[in-house]
């Protein structure tokens, strides 16, 4: 091994133990539903992103399985080559069809595209403002464009008027961007779309909406964009199929030239092998599901609002969440910590976020409630709460 590699490893992870920041990962031994095992101890789950249950769906299920038999495991090459198999044009229909768009264009993550789409636009000779919370993938997608990144406070509409306006007039760019998450994942706001589009329209702004944790949750499972009506205004919708899809993956929604344009010029499409078969089929089947019935969305938002209203009438404070996201405020980081790993003793998994993932003292523990969360489970968390609560002082 290089000797310098090998300082380089040594130093840096002995830094972060010493200081309390190394991460050590859980395992969960088998299925992430609203119950997991880890360290062969059953808890409830509130920190999967797997909104509508669809990770364990049994139709999902059953689809992959067939189109394993029929496709195979793998799609054995890159998209442009012949890695483009029947499923994934019926997952692209059935995607563009599902945000209301004339066209859309899968990718093997989320993650990926914001790698692929951002790039495949922008270059050194424009400028992208990004609001401050967007997510580390916008963030890297920005940087690998070689754009000037403008950074906007958080869904501050003066403040992206101003810098908009600033960008435009300077006449250094040739394009202007803006990115903005649909949903913000810390505190479950949402972004202001219609002022966004006004805005947008007023600088000739090229709009682009990250709906991760909007896709399945808003407009009635269609996203956060639809839930305002605006998929003409918006440019690109761009999102995953692996949180409220409950898969892996990732798509862009827009019209047919952005997505002809993003099937020639983005590099993840042009040189990532594509969605494997299975994955490929049970997403699709899960739109199906979303758009035969609103059933799962439902009562998603039906569990996200019992367990608010739970944890406010035990004094909590939960901030101010537009969606089924519910933070728990503690404040102090170590005491965050501390919560959050009593909770698991007491049978709960709910994990901690601290700086600098959110602001100095607005540490708190997440709660990511699912349509797969009974009642039950809802009230035995909400007993642990009540308990971790009161030993730390946090309620009375
Ligand atoms: C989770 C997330 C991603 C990444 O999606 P993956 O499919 O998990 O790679 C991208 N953007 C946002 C806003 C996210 O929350």
């Amino acid at each position: 091994m290089s000797n310098v590699l090998n300082e380089f490893l040594t130093t840096n992870l002995t830094e972060l133990k010493e200081n309390g920041l190394y991460n050590e990962i859980n395992v969960v031994q088998g299925a992430n539903g609203a119950k997991i095992t880890i360290d062969g101890k059953e808890l409830i789950n509130l920190s999967s992103n797997n909104y509508l249950g669809l990770a364990t769906n049994e139709r999902l299920k059953t689809v992959a399985k067939q189109a394993i038999d029929s496709h195979g495991v793998g799609a054995g090459a890159v998209r442009t080559i012949n890695g483009t198999l029947d499923l994934h044009i019926e997952l692209e229909e059935a995607l563009a069809k599902f945000k209301g768009t004339e066209a859309a264009i899968a990718y093997q993550s989320g993650f990926n595209c914001n790698m692929a789409a951002i790039s495949a636009v922008m270059n050194k000779n424009d400028a992208i403002l990004s609001d401050e919370l967007n997510h580390a993938s916008i963030i890297d997608g920005c940087r690998l464009s070689k754009a000037k990144i403008i950074r906007v406070n958080h869904s501050d509409m003066a403040d992206l008027r101003a810098k908009a306006k600033a960008a435009v007039e300077s006449g250094l760019y040739n394009k202007v961007m803006y990115i903005t998450d649909g949903v913000f994942s810390m505190d479950g706001d949402v972004a202001k779309l219609p002022e966004i589009v006004e805005i947008a329209q007023e600088f000739d702004l090229i709009t682009y909406v990250d709906d991760a944790h909007g896709s399945g949750v808003m407009g009635k499972g269609a996203g956060t964009v639809k839930h305002f009506g605006l998929q003409d205004k918006i440019d690109f919708q761009i999102g995953t199929l692996s949180k409220a899809i409950g898969v892996v993956g990732g798509y862009v929604a827009g019209t047919k030239d952005l997505i002809d344009w993003l099937k020639v010029a983005s590099r993840p499409f042009l040189f990532s092998t594509s969605l494997a078969p299975g994955d490929t089929k049970a997403i699709t089947e899960a739109l199906s599901i979303l758009t035969e019935s609103t059933e799962l969305h439902d009562k998603l938002w039906e569990n996200g609002d019992y367990l608010k209203q739970g944890l406010k009438e035990l004094g909590f404070d939960i901030g101010h969440s537009e969606t089924p996201i519910t933070p728990c405020i503690i404040g102090d980081e170590k005491t965050t910590q501390q919560f959050s790993k009593r909770l698991m003793e007491e049978g709960v998994y709910a994990k901690s976020i601290v700086f600098p993932t959110v602001p100095k003292g607005t540490g708190r523990v997440r709660n990511m409630p699912t349509a797969a969360h009974t009642t039950d489970m809802l009230d035995e968390a909400l007993a642990a709460y009540a308990k971790v609560g009161r030993e730390l002082n946090i309620i009375k």
